[in-house]
Formats: structure tokens, C-alpha cells, sequence
């Protein structure tokens, strides 16, 4: 009799997620992770100067605090210390002539922020709210089902009755459309353009990407309505409080253990040790390790799977609250995109695609002590910056400035691309070069070796094009969370819904595997 009912392999916040859901329901849970700490993107660490504690990955957490599993946890989570902290400026975004625009916390404020840069534009954000709160349960739907299953099946039954056979394609349609074409049709003022393109990037597509106008839409209302949560003292406080929650059910949480095989009924790790689970193993991994190493017989099923473009993290410690030019508000937002535009980023995520990089990033400036002094001694600064338009193998710098040499992530590529940015960042923060203490910056290369998830430095799990997101994640062939070895499931940025600290593939594998036996075996029949 295995010593465990569930067995999860790799505790990045899907894997956490589903554990943490199947350990309260009373399974006896089992977590073990390769590296030596929990949480794979999550981690707070101080890696510039002691006292200054960096989320040295991901940072904030709508995306959890808005999902399943928050909904379902956050209490139990809360008991072991998981506390969150919000705001009143949760984006903005700072352009090149020092202009700025800001999205805010309530409909009426960004009414007249829109309008503040174009007269009338508030009509299109009223617009977007009045249509998109009525079905916000189908567009939220799509990313929080299980599409290939009974659920998903009576997701598509709930759009026809309400809107009509014709109504639910034309709503289906709607969500393929591009954040350009959303934006140039919707709002007159680039401003507004410029203020909403860059989230796109956050779901790992460009602006002129298929359904990037749809992400845009949700991630506009989702901020408008949650703001930009994150834990006091870190994001680790997320892992920490889901590992405490598993141990205090009984389970067992283990780092520096590596399995190197996944079979029905539980895992080898890398000194040959078998593990049993009565149950379900649970993979929290890329397509490419289970199917090319972890499972046994499916060698090359994962080989067309594509990972997305590069990216890279620059971490500041400064010795005083960087000072943005112009509207004074930008000192106070937790998330300030520096860009010319939508133009921008458009361009930027063209030249990465092309291999080179990008002329003029789109520069995500996070600034986590708005919201959480404890993270730096009193009167310091942090900036938390990611750049999301990089390629993994570089042919070219498109300003024409750097030698790429050989074309792969050099500490010294890596140090003279964050030069860049840093100056590109002091145009609008005069104070920041004189008051840098410490500056830690992570290439691509560097990302893929601290998680071996992070593939080509990838943040978000594999390419989210259309052919390998929603239905068709992670791939045609084997899409959604089951795996072709019965009791094997599949989870992860990788999966759906795709990539985010949301925990959504975890709640959703875990809602399964807790159904009903009856409707269990039906599912399994029918493989739904
Ligand atoms: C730099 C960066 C910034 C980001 N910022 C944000 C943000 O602010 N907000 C947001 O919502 N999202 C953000 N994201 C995206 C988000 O963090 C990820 O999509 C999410 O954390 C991925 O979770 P996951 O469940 O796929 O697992 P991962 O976090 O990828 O963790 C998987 C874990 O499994 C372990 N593992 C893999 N294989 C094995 C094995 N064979 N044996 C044992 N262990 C194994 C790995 O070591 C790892 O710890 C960011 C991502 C990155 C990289």
C-alpha cells in the first residue's frame, strides 16, 4: 500500500495549488521539488544588498488572489501567515515626452483618466464594462474550465442559451480579436493605446497577436476590480504558507529531490528511489520533461511543442524611492510600462521574434515597497524590472550598439543589455543612477537555469499562438491535464490556463481528481 494517495512533481504554484486542494479533502499528499527551495517562480531572496528582499521572479498576484484556488484556501492560508497587501495605483504607463496614463480602481476614475487625454474616450471604457460585466462569467469561463471535459461542454451549452447559436459564435469570435484592433477601434488617444498594450505581454503574446485584445480586456477589468496584490514580506510567503498547509494536513514536502521517471502509480527520482501514490501523479513540468524524459514510450510527442520569447529580470537596491519625472503618481504605482506606445511594442516583440534585440524595450518597472515597506530598510528603493521582448538565440542588436557575439546569453551580453535599460529607465527616474547600491540582473540563460520550467528562458511555460493556448493547450494532440498514462496528470504554465501565478491548472486538476467516482469513470471512458 503506497504511502501516499498523491504524489506532485515540482512545487511551482500549480503543483503547490493542486497538493494544498487534494490535502485538505483529506488525500495524503506528497510534494517533492529538485530545487532547494519551494515555489519554482516564486522566491524572495535578498540578492543585491542583505535587508533588501527581492521577488527575484514573479511578483504580483491578481492573477492568484483573483483565482480558484485563492477562493477555496485563502483562509487556511491566511492562518499560516499569508497576508495581502493593495493599492490605488496599480499601472501606469510612463512615455517617452513624460507624459503618463493610469489605469485605476473604480470605472468612474478611469472614465476620467481616459478622457483627461481624450474627450469621449470614457465612452469606449463604459462601453467595454457594460458588455463585458454580463458575460464576464463566460469570458473568466474560459480561462477557469476544463475545456476538453463535461464542464467545458456546458460552458459552450451556457453561451448558446443565453446569446443564441449565432450570438455564441460572434462572442467566440470577439475573443480572438487583437489588442491592436481592439485598441484603434475602441479609444482615440494613443495614450490609451500605450497604457493597455503592454499587458499583453504579461500573457506572453504582442499586440497584434490573435486573442491578445481579449487578454487585454480581462486583464484591463481584472485590475480595474482587484488592483495588484502581493504578500507582505514577498511573494514566497504564497509558497511558504501553501507547504505549511499541506504539512499541517499530513502531507510531506520534500526539496533537492529530482524524479527522472513518472509512471501509474508513482515516480523514481534520481537516486533510484521508487515513490508510490494510490492515486495520482501529478506533473508540474513542461511537455518537453515528461514526454521526452519523465514518461516512458512518448519520446518526441512533445518535439513541435514552441516556447515563447526570452525574457529578463534587473533587480535594483537603491538608497532612496526612485524619483519619476512628471505626473508625481507614478512614484506611488506599483507597475510603471515604460514605452513609446502600442507602435512600441509592437516593434519591440517583432524584433525579439526576429532575434534581435529590442531597440526600444518595453520596460516593466515594478516597485514592490509602494505597497510593502518591509521589504527594504526605511527611506530605500527597489525597482523590480522584466523585460519580455528577448530572443534566446541573438543574431542582432536592432540599435546597432551591441556586438552579440556568438549569439548566446554571455554575462557580459547579459550586463550590457541591462545598461542599456538602466539608462533608458534614468531618462525617466533622474535620482537612479546616483542611488543604485546593488544591481542583480538575470539573462535568459540565467532563468533556465534556475528552473528548468523556465525552457529558452520563457516565462510563461511554451508559445501561447493560438495553435498551443486555450483548447489547444499545450498541444493538439494531447490537450488539457490528462496524459496518456492513466492516474498521470499534467499541470503547469504549460497547460491550461496557461501561465500566472492564477493556480489554475492545479484547481482544475484537482477538481477531478475530487469528482465523484461515478462521474470519474465516465470521464475517463469517454477520456473528457
Ligand atoms: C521572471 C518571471 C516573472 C513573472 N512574473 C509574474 C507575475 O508577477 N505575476 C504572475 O502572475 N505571473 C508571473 N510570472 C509567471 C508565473 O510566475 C509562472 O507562470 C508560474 O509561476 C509557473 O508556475 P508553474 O506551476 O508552471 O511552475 P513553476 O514555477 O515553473 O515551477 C515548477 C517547479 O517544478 C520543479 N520541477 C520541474 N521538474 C522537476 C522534476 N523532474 N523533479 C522535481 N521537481 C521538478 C522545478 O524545479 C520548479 O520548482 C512570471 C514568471 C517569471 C519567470
Amino acid at each position: 500500500m503506497p504511502d501516499h494517495d498523491a504524489i506532485v512533481v515540482g512545487s511551482g504554484v500549480n503543483g503547490l495549488a493542486c497538493g494544498a486542494l487534494l490535502a485538505n479533502a483529506g488525500w495524503r499528499v506528497c510534494v517533492l521539488e529538485r530545487n532547494d527551495w519551494f515555489g519554482g517562480a516564486i522566491k524572495t531572496a535578498e540578492i543585491t544588498v542583505p535587508g533588501f528582499h527581492h521577488d527575484v521572479f514573479s511578483a504580483w498576484h491578481p492573477l492568484w488572489v483573483g483565482g480558484p484556488a485563492h477562493a477555496q484556501l485563502g483562509d487556511d492560508l491566511a492562518r499560516h501567515g499569508l497576508e495581502y497587501l493593495n493599492t490605488d495605483f496599480p499601472t501606469a504607463t510612463a512615455f517617452p515626452d513624460g507624459g503618463s496614463a493610469f489605469l485605476l480602481r473604480s470605472a468612474e476614475a478611469n472614465a476620467a483618466e481616459l478622457d483627461r487625454h481624450h474627450e469621449g474616450d470614457s465612452d469606449a471604457w463604459n462601453a467595454l464594462l457594460a458588455e463585458f460585466f454580463p458575460n464576464a462569467d463566460l469570458a473568466f469561463g474560459v480561462l477557469g474550465t476544463e475545456l476538453w471535459s463535461r464542464h467545458g461542454a456546458g460552458l459552450g451549452v451556457k453561451a448558446m442559451r443565453r446569446l443564441g447559436r449565432r450570438g455564441a459564435v460572434a462572442f467566440a469570435g470577439t475573443l480572438l480579436v487583437s489588442a491592436r484592433d481592439w485598441l484603434e477601434t475602441a479609444f482615440a488617444s494613443e495614450r490609451a493605446h500605450g497604457l493597455l498594450a503592454p499587458w499583453v505581454l504579461h500573457t506572453g503574446l504582442g499586440p497584434d497577436a490573435a486573442a491578445s485584445g481579449y487578454m487585454a480586456q480581462v486583464i484591463a477589468v481584472a485590475v480595474q476590480e482587484g488592483g495588484m496584490p502581493i504578500p507582505r514580506g514577498g511573494g514566497a510567503k504564497l509558497a511558504e504558507a501553501l507547504v505549511a498547509l499541506i504539512r499541517e494536513r499530513g502531507g510531506t514536502c520534500e526539496t533537492g529531490v529530482h524524479v527522472s521517471r513518472v509512471f501509474r502509480g508513482g515516480v523514481q527520482t534520481a537516486d533510484g528511489g521508487r515513490i508510490g501514490a494510490s492515486r495520482a501523479v501529478i506533473c508540474n513540468v513542461t511537455p518537453t520533461q515528461l514526454y521526452g524524459d519523465l514518461l516512458e514510450g512518448f519520446r518526441g510527442k512533445a518535439d513541435r511543442f514552441r516556447y515563447g520569447r526570452s525574457e529578463m529580470q534587473i533587480h535594483f537596491a537603491l538608497s532612496e524611492p526612485p524619483r519619476w519625472d512628471g505626473d508625481e503618481r507614478l512614484g506611488q504605482t506599483a507597475i510603471v510600462h515604460v514605452t513609446p506606445g502600442l507602435d512600441g511594442v509592437s516593434r519591440a516583440v517583432n524584433e525579439a521574434e526576429r532575434g534581435l534585440l529590442p531597440a526600444e524595450a518595453t520596460v516593466v518597472a515594478g516597485q514592490p515597497l509602494t505597497m510593502d515597506p518591509s521589504r527594504a530598510p526605511e527611506g530605500k528603493g527597489i525597482l523590480w524590472v522584466q523585460l519580455q521582448e528577448l530572443p534566446w538565440r541573438v543574431k542582432g542588436d536592432a540599435a546597432r550598439e551591441l556586438d552579440v557575439g556568438d549569439g548566446t546569453w554571455t554575462e557580459s551580453l547579459r550586463e550590457r543589455y541591462a545598461d542599456r535599460i538602466q539608462a533608458r529607465l534614468a531618462r525617466h527616474i533622474p535620482n537612479l543612477e546616483s542611488s543604485i547600491l546593488g544591481r542583480t540582473v538575470l539573462s535568459p540563460a540565467d532563468l533556465e537555469a534556475s528552473n528548468v520550467n523556465l525552457r529558452h528562458g520563457d516565462p510563461y511555460g511554451g508559445s501561447l499562438a493560438l495553435d498551443q493556448n486555450f483548447l489547444w493547450r499545450p498541444m493538439a494532440t494531447q490537450p488539457g491535464h490528462r496524459t496518456p498514462v492513466d492516474g498521470v496528470w499534467h499541470v503547469g504554465a504549460s497547460t491550461h490556463p496557461g501561465p500566472g501565478l492564477g493556480g489554475g491548472s492545479g484547481a482544475l486538476v484537482a477538481a477531478q481528481l475530487l469528482e465523484p467516482p461515478f462521474a470519474q469513470r465516465l470521464a475517463a471512458r469517454f477520456r473528457l
